[in-house]
This record gives C-alpha cells, sequence and structure tokens, in this order.
C-alpha cells in the first residue's frame, strides 16, 4: 500500500555529509542533502532532523584515545550541534527558515529543546535536533526514535549509504538480494547492523515504523514522501 505522508523524522549519520571523503564536511554533499530536504519539504512534509556526530567522535573510540567514555560521549553530541548548524547554513543559503533546538543549552547559538516548541515550528519550517538525547550512553539513532516518538512522526526515515537491508552483504556480492519489509524483532534477533537495540526497541513499543533508505540516490527522500516504495521497511 502506498502511504504519503506528513510528518516525518529523518535521521542523518555525521557520516553522511562527508561525501565519503575522508573530512569532516564536503560541502557539495551539504548542499545536496539541502536540496533533498527541501523537495521532501515542497510537497508539504513536516521534517525533523536528527543529525549524527560520528564523523567527529564516537564514544566507543574513548578507549583507543585513552579518555573517559563519558567525555568523548560529550564531545559526540558537541560534534552532532558542528553538524546541525553546518546544515541549518546550507538550508538557509537556500532560503528556507530551519529551527535549530538543542537537548542541552547553548546560549545564542540555538534554542534549547522545547517539545511544544518544535511541534509549532516544525508545521513551518525544518527543525533540526541536536546534541543527540543530551545524555552519554546513547546515540542519535535513539534520539530520533525519541524526538520521532515527541513530535508525533508517522515514520523514521534512516539515510544510509546502501538501498536498505539485504539478505547477505551486499558489498561485493551480486546475489544479496534487498529485504523489502522486516519486523523489529527479526532485527533484533538477527543483530541487524541496521540501528542500535535501545533504539529498535523504542520504536517497536511505539509502534513507529523505519524506512532504511539509500540517501545517496537523489529523489529517494521525495520519492518515500510520496508513497514510492524505497529501502527497506521495518515495522
Ligand atoms: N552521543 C551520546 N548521547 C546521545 C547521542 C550521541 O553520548 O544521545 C555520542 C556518542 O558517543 C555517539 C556520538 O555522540 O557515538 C555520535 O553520535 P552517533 O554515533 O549516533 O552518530 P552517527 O554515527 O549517527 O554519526
Amino acid at each position: 500500500m502506498s502511504v504519503r505522508y506528513k510528518r516525518a523524522l529523518l535521521k542523518l549519520s555525521g557520516g553522511a555529509l562527508t561525501g565519503g571523503r575522508d573530512v569532516s564536511l564536503d560541502p557539495d554533499t551539504l548542499e545536496y542533502i539541502a536540496d533533498e530536504i527541501l523537495g521532501a519539504v515542497a510537497e508539504g512534509l513536516d521534517l525533523g532532523v536528527v543529525i549524527g556526530g560520528g564523523n567527529h567522535f564516537r564514544g566507543r573510540q574513548a578507549g583507543e584515545w585513552k579518555l573517559d567514555r563519558v567525555t568523548v560521549d560529550y564531545m559526540g553530541m558537541l560534534g552532532t550541534a558542528m553538524n546541525g548548524l553546518a546544515l541549518a547554513d546550507a538550508l538557509v543559503k537556500k532560503g528556507a527558515a530551519p529551527f535549530v533546538m538543542s537537548s542541552f543549552p547553548m546560549g545564542e547559538i540555538c534554542a534549547p529543546y522545547d517539545r511544544r516548541r518544535a511541534l509549532k515550528h516544525i508545521e513551518k519550517s525544518v527543525v533540526i535536533f541536536i546534541g543527540g538525547t543530551g545524555r552519554p550512553f546513547f546515540t542519535t539513532d535513539t534520539t530520533a526514535a525519541l524526538r520521532a516518538c515527541e513530535i508525533g512522526a508517522e515514520v523514521l526515515l534512516k539515510a544510509t549509504d546502501v538501498d536498505g537491508i539485504f539478505d547477505a552483504d551486499p558489498d561485493g556480492n551480486p546475489d544479496a538480494k534487498l529485504i523489502p519489509e522486516i519486523s523489529y524483532v527479526d532485527v533484533v534477533k538477527c543483530n541487524l547492523p541496521v540501528m542500535d537495540a535501545t533504539a529498535a526497541a523504542m520504536c517497536m513499543q511505539n509502534q513507529l515504523p523505519l524506512i532504511i533508505y539509500n540517501g545517496t540516490v537523489p529523489g529517494n527522500l521525495y520519492k518515500i514522501v510520496n508513497g514510492e516504495r524505497i529501502g527497506t521497511l521495518v515495522g
């Protein structure tokens, strides 16, 4: 059945902003993402974006750097803030007026997260959620599930650099087949690297569908919003 979404939460990993290059941010990729987002919003979609920070820091690298895990988690959360500000800027340059909210206060840089304010702004423009959950030991996948539930999103969209979930590693395996639909139970049971278990549990408990799709293919976000079946639907 084709579904035309009215409100969605898009999860972008920090790595999505690098365009596969060994840089923190790739300007052309950032512009491409801004175009994809605005193309979907022009269709009347209310869109919230949770952005990751893995292109800067990840808590699980703490041991490697001989730093405290909690410290590196906060560094990761600050990384999400840098990415969110960059995305907001790219959207502003295209004439949009995104609203950035952080889960921890950041003074004059952006507004602190407030659900009621987010609900008000999302009807007018893209709302970018930065700072993760604001707590260590979580990920931005969990943040995405949380914010999606809070803003009443009908679907969580996770942009990746592959077409969805496959029955085998698609890298160098031409026989690997895309799985069009799968349950959260199977994702967790088979330990599929789709999202972390906390995020999957949250989506499952709140009956929030998830679409994993290839964010590097132009027009995919627009197609999903208009009800085209792309990627893998987890429900
Ligand atoms: N992080 C955290 N709490 C959160 C969200 C993120 O501590 O609520 C930290 C964590 O260290 C994580 C890093 O920020 O590894 C970057 O986020 P994530 O790995 O989810 O980014 P992505 O892989 O999506 O770019």
